[in-house]
């Protein structure tokens, strides 16, 4: 086991570390972000950035203008971008962009890749990922899609809504996963490709939530009688889920990534203040009680990087990482909850206020536990492959 970093991999953090310090932070109090993430003319501005500093979109091939990253250096770019809540949308690493670029990459075939994923990948669009819908449909279980896609000669006719879409409020693809109907036949869950805005497609309301960062929102969308024309499924009709999990093992894992980025920042906040503000005589940190508490902060950090860096080695294996990918998402997420958590704690009334970045982080956080696979699911998904079979 060889934890040190290769020459590359030093020059990657070094180059992400200080392009998030020198050019992504001084725009955090930008005026363009509101509660539905920052806007797309900020998106773009950092962009460019990042374009310039040779960083934007670091996990596609360079035949797309990114940088072939493996998944270790995702894990270490990721994380740096991630010190910024702003980082990842500079470096177009966010979700539901960065799954959908990879996905695209390992399934969708050339024509589809220079129609979409050309210009997702320098930023010129955004894309967003269609699963969700309320009860009764498809949520922790995707199996209970109630969306439909009616097989209409050249065509589907998909119908049904979906909720907490990511980004679909200005994006410029949507990824739509639908029920497929064939003869009248069920024939699987299938993945469609779809140009936005476009007839048929309704973006009802975009949707308060405890978190901000992702650019667009999350939306409630409609399908009515959406016409997608049969070349515009993505890899092959039936093949919805099996390319779902294409994309939801890598993209938990950099949800780990980016987010352990933020949960190191809230620390050196929470360390920072606790070494200068004073009481009882002493700095905060001088007691047991608060010490302790950031001593926990380090063992949860570091536990939190090994499991996403063990993880990115069975994916670099080529391996699909389910089992690693689900521990690590909630050892991580549940990690990052416990240090977010306890750096509001050592700030005191500071914690909970907007004057520090660590309430957003906090929020952001939070509900990190509950997409790409809520904990207890990724626990009953652990528990069946320990069951006896009979
Ligand atoms: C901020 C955010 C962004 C999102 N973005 C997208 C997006 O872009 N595209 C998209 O398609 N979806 C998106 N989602 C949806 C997300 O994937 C779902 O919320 C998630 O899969 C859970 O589904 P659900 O909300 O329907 O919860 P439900 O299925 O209603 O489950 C509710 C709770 O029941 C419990 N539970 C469920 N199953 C089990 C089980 N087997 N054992 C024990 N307990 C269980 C869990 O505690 C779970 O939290 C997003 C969600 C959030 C919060």
């Amino acid at each position: 086991m060889d934890f040190s970093l290769t020459p590359r991999e030093q020059d990657l953090q070094d180059r992400t570390r200080t392009f998030i310090r020198d050019v992504v932070l001084p725009y955090e109090k930008d005026k363009r972000q509101s509660p539905h993430g920052p806007s797309d003319a900020l998106r773009r501005e950092l962009n460019a950035l990042a374009q310039r500093a040779g960083l934007l979109a670091p996990q596609c091939d360079p035949h797309w203008g990114g940088l072939g990253l493996s998944h270790r250096e995702r894990a270490i770019v990721f994380e740096e971008a991630g010190y910024s809540l702003l980082g990842p949308i500079a470096l177009h690493c966010m979700a539901p962009d960065e799954g959908n670029m990879h996905m695209l990459e390992a399934v969708a075939s050339e024509a589809h890749k220079q129609r979409w994923l050309k210009p997702l990948a320098a930023g010129d669009i955004r894309s967003c990922f269609a699963m969700t819908e309320q009860a009764p449909g498809a949520g922790s279980d995707p199996s209970a899609m109630t969306t439909t896609a009616v097989a209409d000669g050249d065509h589907f006719v998909i119908n049904g809504e979906k909720w907490l879409i990511t980004g679909a409020n200005g994006a410029g693809l949507m990824i739509i996963m639908a029920r497929t109907m064939i003869d009248g036949q069920d024939r699987g869950a299938t993945m469609f490709m779809c140009d936005l805005p476009a007839k048929g497609i309704v973006v009802d309301r975009t949707i308060d939530t405890i978190e901000e960062s992702m650019t667009g929102g999350h939306c409630v969308v409609r399908f009515e009688n959406l016409r997608v024309h049969r070349d515009d499924v993505l890899g092959e009709v039936g093949r919805g889920f099996r390319y779902a999990q294409v994309r939801l093992a890598p993209a938990r894992l950099t949800h780990c990534m980016r987010w352990l980025g933020a949960a190191r920042r809230a620390h050196d906040i929470a360390v920072d203040y606790a070494n200068r503000r004073k009481a009882f005589g002493k700095t905060l940190i001088e007691h047991e009680g608060v010490g302790f508490q950031l001593a926990d902060n380090l063992i949860d950090l570091h536990l939190s990087r090994l499991a996403i860096w063990h993880c990115a080695w069975v994916l670099d294996q080529g391996r699909d990482a389910r089992t690693e990918s689900s521990i690590a998402k909630v050892a991580v997420s549940e990690a990052l909850f416990r240090i977010a958590d306890r750096c509001v704690q050592v700030l005191g009334g500071m914690g909970v206020t907007g004057d520090t970045l660590v309430e957003r982080i906090f929020r952001e956080i939070r509900a990190f536990r509950i997409y790409d696979g809520p904990s207890e699911v990724h626990r009953w998904s652990l528990a069946r492959g320990l069951a006896v079979k009979a």
